[in-house]
């Protein structure tokens, strides 16, 4: 088995996990990084409002437009779809994205199951904060928190609601646990009244919290 930090046990090795804060405090890399920009800020070389602006585009905007066109041609063309549901990893390697963090993907979608159903997915990485880079950038701070980590699995109609998404009750949520081996994207509902819509378009409605799952695509008239 793959493991995105070139040791199979990233998740049981939570220390080591990702360069993110766990019990010990953050690790060399992020504490470098935090001592790097504390002295850029002191010396005046950096203003720390450009640095979040920064970090909120690449939340936001920058990262997200990559999943945001896999997402708009897997609804725009049916064997794309196909692919992508097949072997996420090759799809999205067709659109020219793909390395650290995205070396295997799965996609998940929402909508009609084959049995008449209707499934909405909701991605977490309860242990940390695995996340699908290539796709869609750095993820938020919501997405590392505990809160969010603990209930998206106990409470996912809770989580959704104070994101504002009111699901059917018999809309089944599926809760998906990124791991070391596997980052998952989600293929939100293709928004009624955009029939005919270019990619281009389309996935201007792609939000990155409708392909983590704490949210759905854009309606036609938010198009930007
Ligand atoms: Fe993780």
């Amino acid at each position: 088995m793959a493991s995105h930090d070139g040791h199979p046990d990233a998740h049981r090795d939570a220390q080591r996990h990702e360069g993110h804060a766990h019990a010990a405090g953050p690790d060399p890399m992020t504490e470098r990084v935090q001592k790097l920009e504390a002295l850029l800020v002191e010396k005046g070389y950096v203003d720390p409002a450009a640095v979040e602006a920064l970090i909120e585009a690449y939340e936001t905007r920058i990262g997200p437009r990559n999943g945001a066109q896999v997402v708009a041609k897997a609804w725009s063309d049916p064997a794309y779809r196909q692919r992508l549901l097949d072997d996420a990893t090759a799809a999205i390697a067709e659109l020219g994205f793909g390395g650290r963090q995205g070396e295997h993907m799965v996609a998940v979608e929402n909508g009609l199951t084959p049995d008449g159903g209707r499934v909405h997915n909701l991605v977490v990485c309860t242990l940390c904060s695995c996340y699908p880079w290539p796709v869609l950038g750095v993820p938020p701070t919501w997405y590392k928190s505990a809160a969010y980590r603990s209930r998206a699995v106990l409470d996912p109609r809770g989580i959704l609601a104070e994101f504002g998404v009111a699901l059917p009750d018999d809309t089944e949520i599926r809760v998906w646990d990124s791991t070391a081996e596997v980052r998952y994207l989600v293929v939100p509902e293709r928004p009624a009244g955009t029939e005919g819509w270019p990619e281009e378009r389309l996935a201007a409605l792609v939000t990155r919290d409708a392909m983590i799952g704490t949210g759905l695509a854009l309606p036609p008239e938010q198009a930007a």
